[in-house]
């Protein structure tokens, strides 16, 4: 079976995202925080769905800040001056409830801070008011736990060029499995979807890319739906973690290893030579893959691949990393 790519996708990915930050008034003291990278740019390729936890839940607009402070069994959230009740368990629940509503998600990006939203940025505070570490929100923890594949990132870090480049890639691998591969599952498309994203999962994970490989190699009479299940799950962890330079530039060294064979040796300089100015940090991931590419479809050597489609090119996700 061909690999098929999220070209062939006619629906744009649907992500989740914090109300504020596309605008809604629905922060503590009435205003917003919105992120014009979200509104601006992100909203020509992805269906918004936005949600506010803490308006769901039935506070107030505008009302009183509130924050994270520890507790046993779980960290309370409390308004963050006098009394108030625990509004984190309204928080989890509502994370519950409507978790089994988000599955046709692709990723969620959430709100950096908030004691409902944040994502490793929310302050805990001690019991005296001190802060103490930084946690996920009530409501992102649990969504989390409910929806343990959703490529999830905070606005912020679509700041820093290969968080963003990672979070893309993970939201269009998820949104091509949640509509190339489990509508018609079968073995073929399971391994098509792993030879798709051969190469870029070496540059993520070398180690989940093997145990991924003898996942498929060992299928036969297993239930394909256990399959599937164990196979996201290790796809999107090793997707999760974001390259380094070198990983990138060993990913380019397989590509030119694919190719080598058929280039001439004018070919094979100067693709070695635009390589290393990228090993080296003198040009962006744009140049040695603009060129490759090129190579690639000149004499028809390993196109399939995501690395050439994974996200759209006109995002210029590679052109500062
Ligand atoms: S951070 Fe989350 S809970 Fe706070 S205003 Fe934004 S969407 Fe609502």
């Amino acid at each position: 079976m061909q690999p098929v790519s999220h070209d062939s996708i006619n629906t744009k990915p649907l992500v989740g995202i914090s109300a504020c930050l596309t605008g809604s008034p629905v922060r503590f003291n009435g205003g917003h925080k919105q992120s014009r990278y979200c509104t601006e740019v992100l909203s020509k390729y992805f269906d918004f769905k936005s949600l506010c936890p803490e308006v769901a839940i039935g506070l107030s607009t505008p009302r009183p800040a509130i924050r994270m402070v520890e507790s046993e069994p779980q960290a309370k959230v409390v308004y963050s001056k006098g009394e108030s009740q625990d509004y984190a368990p309204a928080l989890r629940e509502y994370a519950q409830k409507i978790s089994p509503a988000l599955h046709s998600l692709s990723g969620f990006i959430f709100m950096q801070k908030s004691p409902s939203c944040g994502l490793g940025s929310t302050t805990l505070y001690t019991e005296k008011g001190f802060p103490k570490s930084s946690t996920n929100g009530a409501f992102s923890q649990e969504l989390m736990l409910n929806l343990p594949n959703l490529p999830v990132t905070e606005a912020g870090r679509l700041n820093d060029s290969r968080c963003r480049e990672n979070f893309m890639l993970q939201v269009y691998a998820y949104h091509e499995w949640q509509h190339n591969v489990m509508p018609n599952l079968c073995a073929a498309r399971l391994q098509a979807f792993h030879h798709r994203y051969k190469l870029i999962l070496r540059a993520h994970c070398e180690v989940r890319n093997q145990q991924l490989g003898q996942l498929l190699a060992n299928m036969k009479g297993a239930d394909i739906h256990q399959v599937a299940n164990q196979y996201i799950h290790v796809f999107m962890q090793a997707m999760q973690r974001l390259p380094k330079q070198k990983h990138h530039a060993s990913l380019l060294m397989r590509i030119y290893k694919i190719l080598k064979q058929h280039l001439s040796s004018t070919e094979r300089q100067q693709s070695m030579q635009i390589i290393e100015h990228y090993r080296q940090g003198i040009v962006p991931l744009i140049v040695p893959m603009t060129m490759l590419k090129f190579l690639v479809h000149k004499y028809q050597a390993r196109s399939d691949s995501a690395v050439w489609d994974a996200y759209p090119f006109e995002l210029g996700l590679q052109n500062a990393i």
